[in-house]
């Protein structure tokens, strides 16, 4: 097969052994003669993957007996809601930052459970920079999306509350932080922990059961604790992979270990971005993503040239989201530095050859 450098924003790139392992498992899974998806989601068989899942997470993040994990469906856009809905108590306001198109989407949700400050927004400036912020003191909670994956920046330092709810899908255990300082950490997989289909919730159970509403049973993240994350049929497959993605983290010296990689892909990309004159960035520098580089031409008449040259390498999924434009180069935790490399050697030979 040609080597490809996959730069997609999401279903992305994930480590090769882990395909292979779950392709594996779809013909015959634990030596039962069975494939993984034809088994029972309560058969210990299954149990063992969801089990080990949780408790990757728990290693892997450093999570007490205080929280949670569980591994729904849904994607991000069910946990803006559900957030909301466990935690936004009757009568009270909540306080959310607007970076973008899915916090955004988090905004619009919790407006239908209750009250709402927007306590900033980037929107002005084309989503460029994480705002400055100051949290009411009456908030119930305060939200925010730690990445934002269509603009390319990201928080370099998480907000303070005693109620910090994140949507975490496109950074999560890309870097080390401390977990425990959230109430609600919720991530779709499909970026840094596997295939489409299902969310992570990270679950401070001790401030759960507080809002003085009656949930709707999927949406109550009590009953998912109860039911161990088997309240319905989970998504085996998803999970699976999942698992298998975790335990590939956990054995290349988990996120420390990714978090050095990470900052080496970055600083890659950055240098080439404000090295070459032909190349802008999107995101101010001081918000700029580790795991989503945005970036556009200066002269727009290259962009046939540069397209031919990334393609010609092997290069995909660059293609910036269509709200901004220009280019994005996604480097999750599965994509390797040389990939990083690859790009880098593209716009350096297209400044060199038409710059
Ligand atoms: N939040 C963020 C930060 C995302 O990047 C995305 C999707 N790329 C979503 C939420 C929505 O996730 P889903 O499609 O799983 O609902």
């Amino acid at each position: 097969m040609p080597q490809v450098h996959n730069f997609s924003a999401g279903p992305c790139i994930l480590p090769q052994s882990v395909m292979q392992e779950a392709a594996q498992a779809c013909i015959e899974f634990n030596g039962l003669g069975l494939s993984l998806l034809e088994i029972s989601h309560r058969s210990k068989d299954f149990v063992a993957v969801m089990d080990e899942a949780r408790v990757l997470v728990r290693e892997l993040l450093s999570l007490s007996d205080r929280y949670e994990v569980l591994f729904l469906q849904g994607g991000a856009s069910l946990g803006f809601l559900t957030a909301a809905q466990n935690f936004l108590p009757e009568g009270r306001k909540a306080a959310y930052i607007d970076t973008g198109t899915w916090a955004s989407g988090a905004i619009k949700e919790a407006k239908l459970v209750g009250g709402v400050d927007v306590i900033a927004s980037s929107k002005e400036s084309g989503y460029d920079r994480i705002p400055e912020f100051t949290v009411p003191g009456d908030s119930a909670y305060l939200h925010f999306t730690s990445n934002n994956t269509i603009y390319g920046t990201q928080f370099k330092e998480f907000p303070k509350h005693e109620n910090l709810l994140c949507d975490m899908s496109s950074d999560i255990f890309s870097k080390t932080f401390n977990a425990e300082d959230f109430t609600l950490i919720y991530a779709g997989a499909q970026k840094n922990m596997g295939p489409a289909g299902t969310v992570l919730y990270i679950v401070d159970k001790e401030k759960l059961g507080k809002t003085g509403r009656t949930l709707p049973t999927y949406l109550d993240l009590a009953k998912h604790i109860d039911k161990e994350s088997m309240l319905n049929t989970p998504p085996v497959f998803a999970v699976y992979v999942s698992m298998l993605t975790l335990r590939w983290l956990k054995s290349i010296g988990g996120v420390p270990a990714i978090e050095k990689i990470n900052n080496a892909k970055a600083d890659l990309i950055y240098k080439a971005i404000d090295e070459l004159p032909i190349f802008e960035g999107h995101a101010q520098p001081g918000s700029r993503s580790h795991m989503n580089a945005t970036f556009r031409l200066t002269n727009e008449d290259l962009a046939a040239d540069f397209d031919r040259m990334w393609k010609e390498a092997g290069i995909s999924g660059i293609k910036g989201h269509r709200s901004v434009g220009g280019y994005r180069a996604s480097m999750y935790n599965a994509l390797p530095l040389e990939s990083v490399k690859a790009l880098t050697d593209v716009m350096y030979e297209l400044a060199r050859v038409k710059g």
